[in-house]
């Protein structure tokens, strides 16, 4: 059959699989092929992943089918929702025995799994961490890769969401080399740790200390420890330690975002992109938004909104949405 594949040597085959993992691009109903040193991963979409992969090399080519794999939805009468978080699977059931079949599901398909875990609340407080049951597994800690980066984090003491990979890259995309960019509720580094890859100076706060231990942990794995502060704080008494410091703001705290404007309008250069994530109402999701940061901003900046983005919808009739605003001086 032929199909769309990355074609990448041999040596670079690792890093090129685990991103193009990490953005869901390899088709699995085929084989990767290897030949003349040359790794051929075949890809579901040549155009996302040209989006992914900047510098890949696309070529059509005749791979293998992929023998059949044992899914959880082969073992059960149904076909569960779960998501994915480096070798552990997260599910959200509040029926014991069903998640109990599913994790024992899991467990014997061919996912590459080891842990199973069912959220055991919603996430709460300050910290946003929620509890979790393990219903299969020796702890709560796991290894995730995004975008190729890689993320040690601990659930049940962080709050992290495989989720919103995307949304993070979008952001990412956007990050320049040696700009300044302040991470103001930063958990383990999603938003910190790439941005630091593509050559930002960055800046990253939590108020949960083991959040900012995994962070320190996630800058030396991925090799960007020289670029990357990170501090244990409310981000309230860090403000005036870097007033006028930042060209871009990341303020991922969506219910309580605006008690912090303050804050980020200190931290905030001459010309500084704030991305501001809120959950409102779908009739005006991005108005009481805009309104709290022209209140905190104006008239000391000039505030235009570049993106009104929806990130996903949170609840029957709200939306998480993300405000990418430019605050010039
Ligand atoms: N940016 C990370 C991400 O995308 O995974 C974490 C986002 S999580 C929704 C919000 C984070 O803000 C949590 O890790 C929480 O501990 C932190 N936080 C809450 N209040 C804070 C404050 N006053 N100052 C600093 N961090 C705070």
């Amino acid at each position: 059959m032929e199909v769309p594949c990355v074609r990448v040597a041999r040596e670079a085959g690792e890093a090129t699989r685990t991103t193009l993992a990490d953005a869901d691009l390899i088709d699995d109903t085929y084989e990767i092929a290897v030949e003349d040193g040359w790794l051929y991963i075949p890809v579901t979409n040549a155009d996302a992943t040209r989006e992914a992969l900047e510098d890949a090399t696309i070529v059509t080519r005749t791979v293998d089918e992929r023998e059949t794999q044992t899914t959880p939805a082969d073992l059960l009468a149904f076909d569960p929702s779960y998501e994915r978080l480096g070798r552990a699977v997260l599910i959200d059931d509040d029926d014991p025995e069903r998640a109990q079949a599913i994790a024992d599901a899991v467990l014997e398909s061919d996912l590459p799994v080891e842990t199973v875990l069912n959220k055991a609340s919603k996430v709460k407080g300050e910290t946003r961490v929620r509890d979790w049951e393990l219903l299969a597994g020796e702890d709560t800690e796991v290894v995730h890769r995004e975008y190729g980066c890689e993320y040690l984090l601990d659930l049940a003491n962080v709050y992290f969401s495989p989720r919103l990979a995307t949304e993070r890259h979008r952001v990412v995309e956007q990050v320049k080399a040696d700009e300044r960019a302040f991470d103001m509720f930063a958990g383990v580094g999603p938003f910190v740790v790439p941005f630091a890859k593509r050559g930002a100076d960055c800046v990253g706060v939590d108020i949960n200390a083991e959040a900012i231990d995994y962070l320190r942990e996630n800058a030396r794995r991925n090799g960007v420890t020289d670029r990357v502060t990170a501090i244990n704080d409310d981000v309230r008494d860090v403000a005036a330690d870097y007033e006028n410091w930042a060209d871009r703001i990341v303020m991922n705290l969506p219910h309580s975002a605006d008690a912090f404007l303050e804050s980020a309008v200190a931290i905030a250069g001459d010309d500084c992109v704030l991305h501001y994530y809120d959950i409102q109402h779908e009739d005006d999701p991005f108005g009481p938004g805009e309104r709290a940061i022209r209140v905190a901003a104006e008239p000391e900046y000039e505030v235009t909104v570049e993106t009104r983005h929806t990130v996903r919808s949170y609840a029957p009739h709200e939306l998480n949405v993300c405000l990418d605003v430019r605050l010039e001086r």
